[in-house]
């Protein structure tokens, strides 16, 4: 509705929270941070993954002044803590042939979660920031999301002045996939490979176990296992 570029907009209760292809984020009520970024860049659609792994980067910088387990990026932008997802970024947009009209951020951050707040079937795959910090004492929402917003602010300008190749250089510094075995599970099946690199713009690059290497998209593909522990 014409909301300028900056809005951002925070819930305390969200009741259909989105991950990718139509699957569901478990958002209870009071817990954690639900939280959508408005951006207009100047940028080209084929861009805008960069900017996906530029908001994981600004979520873990936040995320690391915090006295809690080390965080890592598994590619391309869920955030692990132990191994378990701590923080889901789903990246939406609207876009002519050569330009983008719209960005939306969506940031979902387990904060205050106890391990019964979890539905079953994520409990063994979902950690929060509370499970994960030394005194298991609540955290302040407030204070994290303005740590989040001011972190997006900063690294969405230097990467408007750098380019994709800062953020990638910055993502690979936190990331826990590169170097490790993966399955790629894409609608059509399962194929291992190891995650080697990824592009400035933000594709992964793999090998296949035949020795040929090819590079995958985060729309097409599914990451899961092997061994994602930071
Ligand atoms: P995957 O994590 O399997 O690679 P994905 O990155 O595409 O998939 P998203 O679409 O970002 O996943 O998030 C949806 C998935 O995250 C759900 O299918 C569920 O397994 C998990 N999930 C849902 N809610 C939460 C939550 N609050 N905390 C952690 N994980 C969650």
């Amino acid at each position: 509705d014409n909301a300028p570029e900056g809005t951002v907009v925070i819930s305390d209760i969200q009741t259909a929270g989105r991950g990718r292809r139509g699957r569901t984020w478990m958002s209870a009520p009071g817990l954690g941070i639900w939280m959508s970024v408005l951006l207009k860049p100047n940028l080209h659609p084929s861009q805008v993954q960069t900017l996906t792994l530029a908001s994981s980067v600004a979520v873990i910088r936040a995320l690391e002044s915090l006295d809690i387990e080390i965080p890592g990026i598994k590619w391309p932008n869920d955030i692990l803590i132990g191994g378990k997802k701590v923080c889901g970024i789903l990246t939406e947009l609207s876009a002519e042939a050569e330009k983008v009209e719209w960005v939306v951020i969506g940031i979902g951050l387990n904060v205050n979660h106890d391990h019964d707040d979890f539905p079953n079937d994520i409990k063994d795959i979902a950690t929060s920031l509370r499970l994960s910090g030394r005194t298991q004492e609540p955290f302040n929402r407030s204070e994290i999301a303005a740590g989040i917003i001011n972190e997006l602010e900063a690294v969405y300008m230097e990467f408007l002045e750098k380019g994709p190749g800062w953020v990638a250089e910055e993502w690979k510094k936190r990331n826990v996939t590169l170097g490790k075995r993966v399955e790629l599970v894409s609608q059509t099946g399962v194929t291992e490979a190891e995650a080697v690199d990824i592009t400035p713009d933000g594709r992964l690059i793999v090998r296949y176990d035949d020795g040929r290497n090819g590079e995958v998209l985060s729309g097409e593909i599914s990451l899961r296992r092997t061994n994602l522990t930071v």
